[in-house]
C-alpha cells in the first residue's frame, strides 16, 4: 500500500510539472544529490526459520527519504538509477551500510545472524572491481563472507552476459551465498537452477498470496519446495501474510518465511530490539501477533 502511495506522490508531480524526459533528468539529478546528502536508508525485513520461529536473517531494503516527496520505495527510483549507471554507487552504499549494520548486530545481539542484500544485474555488470572491493570490505569488518547472501533475480545471467556470470561465481567462490529472488516469475527459472549453483530460492509472493485456498498454488509451492530440496537448495517463501500460509508452507517443509505476518520492513533499531528480545525467548513465534 505504501508503494502505491509513493508512486502516486511522484506521478502527481511528474506529468503536470515536466515533460517525461525532463522529469527523468530531474530524478537523476535528485538521486545524485540524495546520495551525496545521505538521504538513503535501509529497512530490514525479518526472515524467520519456520521450524524454530527465530529471526535468523533479514533482507535489507532500500528507502529514499526525499525531502519533498517523503519516503520513496525502490520501485520508484531503482529503474532510473539502473538506466543511468548510478546504481553502481547506490549499490555500493547499500552493501557497505548493510554489512556495517550486520557486523554490529552479530557483535551485540546475535552472533549467527545473517543478511541478504539485493544486487541488480546492471550493478554487477558495470562495476569493474566490485567483487574484490566487497571482499576487502568484509575482511575489514571481520565479517565471515557466508553471513551475507546476495539476492539476484533471474535474467541476470541468462542474457548471455558472461562477465556478470563470472562475477556471481567469484562471489560464491569467496563464500557468499546466492539467492534466486522472485522465483517462478520469469521465463527461465528452471534453466537458471541447472546452470548456476544457488543456495536459496525465494518463492515469489504471487504463489503465496492465494494459499492455502488455491489448489493450483498449493501444488506449485509443494513442488517447488520438493524440487529445491532435491537439488540441495533451501527455500524462502516471500509475502507470507497469514498464519494459515505459514502453517501450510511449514507443513510442506519450507525452510524460511518472509512477509508481513512475521514482520514488516523496519528500521535498524527496531530489528536490533527484536533480536535482543528473541535472544531470551524459547518460542518467538508463539508470541507473534495473530497467533
Ligand atoms: P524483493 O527483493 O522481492 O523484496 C521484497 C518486497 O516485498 C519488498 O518491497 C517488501 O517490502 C515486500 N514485501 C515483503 N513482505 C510482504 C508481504 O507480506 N506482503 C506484501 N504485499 N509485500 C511484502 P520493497 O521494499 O518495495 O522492494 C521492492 C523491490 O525493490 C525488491 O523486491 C527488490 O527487488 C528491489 N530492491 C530493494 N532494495 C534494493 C537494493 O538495495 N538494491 C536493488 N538493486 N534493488 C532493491
Ligand atoms: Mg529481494
Ligand atoms: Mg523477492
Ligand atoms: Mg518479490
Amino acid at each position: 500500500a505504501s508503494k502505491e502511495k509513493g508512486r502516486n506522490r511522484f506521478s502527481r508531480f511528474a506529468p503536470e510539472m515536466l515533460h517525461e524526459e525532463q522529469w527523468r533528468l530531474q530524478l537523476l539529478h535528485e538521486l545524485e544529490k540524495g546520495l551525496a546528502r545521505e538521504q538513503f536508508m535501509l529497512h530490514y525485513q525479518p526472515i524467520v526459520d519456520m521450524a524454530s520461529g527465530r529471526t535468523v536473517k533479514a533482507e535489507a531494503l532500500l528507502r529514499w527519504e526525499h525531502p519533498l516527496h517523503g519516503v520513496l520505495s525502490p520501485g520508484e527510483f531503482i529503474p532510473a538509477a539502473e538506466e543511468s549507471g548510478l546504481i553502481v554507487a547506490l549499490g555500493d552504499w547499500v552493501f557497505r551500510e548493510a554489512t556495517r549494520q550486520l557486523a554490529e548486530w552479530r557483535h551485540l545481539a546475535a552472533p549467527a545472524f545473517e543478511l541478504s542484500v539485493n544486487v541488480s544485474p546492471r550493478q554487477l555488470h558495470a562495476s569493474e572491481h566490485a567483487v574484490q572491493d566487497w571482499l576487502d570490505w568484509l575482511q575489514q569488518l571481520a565479517l565471515r563472507s557466508d553471513s551475507l547472501t546476495v539476492e539476484i533475480t533471474e535474467g541476470v545471467l541468462l542474457d548471455g552476459d558472461q562477465a556478470t556470470g563470472a562475477k556471481m561465481l567469484a562471489l560464491q567462490g569467496a563464500g557468499l551465498k546466492v539467492a534466486l529472488d522472485d522465483f517462478g516469475t520469469g521465463y527461465s527459472s528452471l534453466s537458471y537452477l541447472k546452470r548456476f549453483p544457488i543456495d536459496f530460492l525465494k518463492i515469489d509472493r504471487s504463489f503465496v498470496s492465494k494459499l492455502p485456498q488455491s489448489q493450483e498454488d498449493r501444488v506449485l509451492c509443494s513442488a517447488i519446495i520438493a524440487m529445491a530440496h532435491q537439488l540441495g537448495i533451501e527455500v524462502v517463501a516471500e509475502g507470507v501474510e497469514t498464519r494459515e500460509q505459514h502453517i501450510f508452507l511449514r507443513g510442506q517443509g519450507c525452510d524460511y518465511g518472509q512477509g508481513y505476518w512475521y514482520g514488516r520492513p523496519m528500521n535498524a533499531r527496531s530489528l536490533g530490539e527484536r533480536l535482543q528480545a528473541e535472544a531470551g525467548q524459547a518460542d518467538p513465534l508463539g508470541a507473534a501477533p495473530g497467533q
